[in-house]
């Protein structure tokens, strides 16, 4: 994804971490080392002064009252889409739907466009990396309209195949569902060459890009990508609202999934017509409190600078990675080379279940992931029941890894491993 040549000033990470009151908490008697923001991000205090400021003093329905608080929320819900808009460079706020989260983003697409455009006999082409949400759709889609699905495979060092996905553009596919990064492998997929070669191909192409928004500049004019998928959850946002961008022609041509209020335009007995992009697909009152947290977290995002999160993460990457890699008994997975391994980092140690690791880590004030990460079938191509999972966010510090590669000499010790 388009990340910028030069150099970028050092973000304040210990003024940041200010920003966020859960780092305050202590975990069983320690400082709380949180390492799972690939999971979901802990929420700095403009988001949460955002939902607050909505509940308390600006609480009305949106798009239907012409008082004074109704007009206040209709303004907040709809500044916070062209927030969110500016974060990804989109074209306009109309293509910015919000959802309920990266997976309903991509059930919409599948639904929507899917359902109306596929046919027996039609490619779809995914990753055997993908996420659950970026793989059931498909194969419900699959199921409902006879399409075939194929996969593009991974190798030993987590790489995605592209012989075989050249392969499979060959065969003429329609839709191309991708992953940017994965959230098992950390893995950095060369998204802007897939998204021109898929084009070139005649396919359509939908990102799943719930692991790259927090972590690097995204651009979806650059990428000129089709679909975009994304949670608010995992950007320092609120939990219950996510967002599908959308090429204008395709969401104009799309038809709703969702009827009811708000997505139409006139109602009557026997048939309706549909309102204009965005709220054709917002069926509904929305979530508005966290609409307009998710403004706040794009706000904080862009303040950061995505050039500056995007640096810091990677030495922390680095760093850990070559932390880990001194630890006998320690397999991480995924690409060995930093510049292509994104912010989640798995591991596994000997042959402890990774639950125990993270049990025992626990214990330590370190919280990390463990088990199949709604990745069943990588899980599988990896060979292994589970793996544990470290990943980072803006907040996470050298300390935070040094936590965990202390706690990890204890799961050894705790767990017998040699
Ligand atoms: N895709 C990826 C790559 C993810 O990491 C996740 C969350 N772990 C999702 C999709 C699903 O996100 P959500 O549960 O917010 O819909």
């Amino acid at each position: 994804m388009a990340t910028s040549t030069h150099p970028a000033a050092p973000i304040d990470v210990a003024a940041l971490r200010a920003e966020f009151p859960v780092l305050e908490r202590r975990i069983n008697g320690h400082p709380l080392a949180y390492l799972d923001s690939a999971a979901t991000t802990l929420k700095p205090r403009s988001v949460l002064d955002a939902l607050d400021r909505y509940n308390r003093t600006a609480t009305a329905n949106v798009h239907r009252g012409v008082y004074t608080l109704a007009e206040e929320a209709t303004e907040l819900y709809e500044g916070a889409r062209e927030r969110v808009a500016a974060l990804v460079n989109a074209p306009s706020s109309e293509q910015i739907i919000y959802t309920r989260n990266t997976t309903e983003a991509i059930n919409l697409v599948a639904l929507s466009w899917g359902r109306s455009n596929l046919r027996d006999g039609d490619l779809i082409v995914c990753s055997e990396m993908e996420h659950h949400s970026n793989l059931v759709p498909w194969q419900m889609l699959a199921g409902a309209t006879g399409a075939r699905l194929e996969f593009v495979p991974i190798d030993d060092a987590g790489h995605l195949r592209l012989e075989v996905l050249d392969d499979l553009l060959g065969q003429g596919p329609r839709l191309v569902a991708i992953t940017a990064v994965s959230n098992v492998l950390g893995t950095i997929n060369p998204v802007a060459s897939i998204i021109r070669k898929a084009h070139d191909a005649g396919a359509r192409v939908l990102l799943d890009a719930a692991q790259s928004i927090p972590h690097q500049p995204v651009d979806v004019a650059a990428l000129d990508v089709d679909w975009l998928a994304f949670s608010g959850h995992k950007m320092y946002g609120p939990t219950g609202i996510g967002v599908l961008y959308g090429r204008r022609s395709l969401l104009e041509e799309m038809p709703p999934v969702l009827g009811g209020g708000d997505m139409i335009r006139r109602v009557g007995l026997r048939a309706s017509t549909w309102n204009d992009l965005p709220w054709k697909f917002e069926a509904g009152t929305p979530a508005i409190a966290e609409a307009i947290g998710l403004g706040a977290a794009a706000d904080f995002l862009l303040a950061a600078g995505l050039d500056r999160v995007w640096s810091h993460e990677r030495a922390l990457v680095e760093y850990a990675m070559g932390r880990l890699a001194e630890i006998d008994g320690v397999r991480v997975y995924g690409p060995p080379e930093v510049a292509e391994h994104g912010g989640a980092i798995s591991f596994n140690v000997g042959d402890v279940h990774p639950h125990d690791v993270a049990s025992v880590l626990d214990g330590e004030g370190i919280a990390i992931r463990a088990g199949h990460h709604c990745a069943q079938p990588l899980i599988e191509r990896l060979g292994v029941a589970a793996t544990s999972r470290a990943s980072v966010g803006l907040y996470t510090t050298t300390d935070d890894i040094d936590r965990l590669i202390a706690g990890l000499a204890t799961v050894k010790r705790v767990l017998g491993v040699a």
